[in-house]
């Protein structure tokens, strides 16, 4: 008979050495010094994240101490199951739930756990060792079966699982006729276990594999030889060799989706790039997700061959972008249209995958890594082909009802002025974009052929790119205008190609924006320090966020950022 073997375990690292030790399954709990209780939801996402083989029990268990909970904790309990079972959707490894509930005078709570069994459908639920204290354990068990929980964790009612092993086997004889299977647990150790499965004939056991900690400080870790050692005494082969991912290897993926290329990085731990690797877009919708999903999945081969675990991926796109629901409404250049973006790259990766929209994500990292670092009233505007604008206010990022805040490129600044691309006239960037002054010097009798930033070169000697020049930064100016007074933002940062101007753009800028405010001053109006480099930034912080570990991005710093 194949023993199973479960390690309760409370991080990832601790389910990595459980994995690599030849375990079949963890059961991760908060708290293990206390009996366990509930996981955070950055941890039961970064394990299963984490982990590829073992399957992830999680326990939901409110607090320490008796298991007779108030209507409130039941609610708490019923919303982590909801949780987790969000949390499991497209995850790698199977998943379940670990619970119990007694009512005051110390018997099963059947309707207590008839909800929680529901709640986690199609999760499994494993009752824990809370059935022990019931008084009558086989009776317990039968109601467990009636409910339909999977398996029940037990030490026979005793205080050791070897103590218990007389009502152990009676439990063993109710599982084959047909009931939840039987967890020994209880003091389980790699010298005990070979007499325990022959005394009660039990098929799966669980226990604590730790040791002191390597920190000093008389915490404990899951050790990755006790793990071995319990493998091998149940009889199982020792499973091939193969190191244990250090628990800070971690890494992310970020994209940064142009309009006719997606370039995508592996960024690890500490928000440095490890490998960068481009893909084009493609001819239809679906062929541009094939590319994007082929480049992700290339990447993480790659991560895995220098020993990088990939929590998540962030992927900054252009278009209309749905954030929370990870859709994009609509892309004209990459032909996406309500292309559900995230769950799919999601199901497909098995990781979690945030969506978010290209200028906010460049936003994102510029509010938290550049120019308005610290500020939460802040506006970036991105100068490229087009214009557009990321807005922060009050701390959040607006995106409107449509997802279309911050069109800047289309706020009217002449009136009856030159048609723009969208279908109304005078827009900003039909004078104020690469696109833009490019055509415009053109059409005034300018040089041939020549891009923006040769237009930009020629302002010195040529008046007609210094007068295309000056209409760009007079409609650039009248825009923030509009900015400044609808919004106050402490700071304006400028982005995209056309910031390469510098300070022959800052200077008449700042000049004219002061002019066009009577009564406030104008904002400062700064250049990115992190250019091209934002969307990126941006990506892999919405990857770290949608594995749940903000904390990661707290660390960060730019050097290593843009290093
Ligand atoms: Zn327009």
């Amino acid at each position: 008979m194949r023993v199973l073997v479960e390690v309760c375990v409370d991080d990832v690292a601790g389910a990595l050495a459980a994995e690599v030790g030849g375990a079949d399954r963890v059961e991760l709990c908060a708290d293990l010094g206390r009996g366990g209780t509930t996981p955070s939801a950055g941890m039961v996402r970064a394990v299963l994240a984490a982990v590829t083989r073992v399957g992830v029990q999680v326990m939901v268990r409110p607090r320490g101490g008796d298991f007779a909970y108030s209507r409130a904790e039941l609610d708490v309990m019923l919303a982590d199951v909801a949780h987790l079972r969000a949390a499991a959707a497209g995850a790698r490894v199977p998943v379940g739930v670990v619970t119990g509930v007694l009512t005051t005078d110390g018997s099963l709570d059947v309707a207590a756990m008839r909800r929680l069994v529901e709640a986690a459908a199609p999760l499994p639920v494993t009752a824990h060792k809370a059935v022990d204290e019931t008084p009558d354990l086989e009776r317990t068990y039968d109601a467990l079966r009636d409910l339909g929980v999977v398996r029940v964790l037990t030490s026979g009612g005793a205080a050791t699982a070897a103590e218990g092993a007389t009502t152990l086997a009676r439990l063993v004889e109710r599982s084959r006729a047909g009931g939840p299977a039987v967890l020994a647990g209880g003091a389980v150790r790699p010298g005990t276990v070979a007499a325990l499965v022959a005394g009660t004939g039990v098929g799966e056991v669980h226990l604590r594999a730790q040791a002191p900690s390597d920190r000093g400080d008389g915490t404990l870790d899951t050790d990755v030889d006790v793990v071995r050692a319990l493998v091998a005494a149940v009889g199982r082969p020792a499973p091939t060799p193969r190191a244990a991912p250090a628990p800070d290897a971690w890494a992310v993926l970020a994209v940064d989706a142009g309009g006719t290329a997606f370039k995508a990085s592996l960024v690890d731990d500490r928000g440095r790039v490890v490998v960068r690797r481009d893909a084009r877009s493609g001819d239809s919708g679906e062929a541009s997700y094939r590319h994007l999903a082929d480049l992700l999945l290339a990447l993480r081969r790659e991560a895995t061959d220098r020993g990088l675990v990939v929590l998540g991926a962030g992927v900054a796109t252009p278009g209309m972008v749905d954030e929370p629901a990870g859709v994009v409404r609509y892309a004209s250049t990459l032909r996406w249209s309500d292309l559900p973006l995230g769950p799919r790259l999601a199901d497909e990766l098995g990781l979690p995958v945030a969506v978010g929209h290209d200028v906010r994500s460049a936003g994102l990292a510029e509010s938290l890594f550049g120019a308005a670092a610290g500020e939460g009233d802040a506006v970036l505007v991105s100068i490229g082909t087009g214009v557009a604008a990321s807005i922060l206010t009050g701390g959040h990022a607006v995106t409107g009802a449509q997802t279309t805040a911050g069109e800047l490129g289309h706020i009217p600044v002449v009136e009856d002025g030159e048609p723009c691309t969208c279908g109304q006239r005078g827009c900003l960037e039909v004078y104020c974009s690469g696109a833009g002054l490019a055509r415009r010097y053109a059409a005034a009798g300018g040089l041939p052929g020549l891009d923006a930033a040769a237009v930009v070169a020629r302002l010195d000697e040529d008046p007609v790119a210094a007068g295309v020049w000056d209409d760009a930064v007079r409609a650039l100016a009248q825009g923030l205008a509009t900015v400044t007074l609808l919004l106050d933002p402490r700071v304006v940062v400028l982005t995209g190609g056309f910031s390469r101007a510098g300070d022959r753009l800052l200077e008449p800028l700042r000049t004219r924006l002061a002019g066009l405010l009577a009564w406030r001053d104008a904002p400062p109006v700064r250049l990115s320090p992190l250019g091209t480099e934002a969307g990126r930034i941006g990506a892999a912080v919405l990857g770290l966020r949608a594995a749940g570990r903000d904390d990661v991005v707290e660390r960060w710093r730019v050097a290593d950022l843009l290093g």
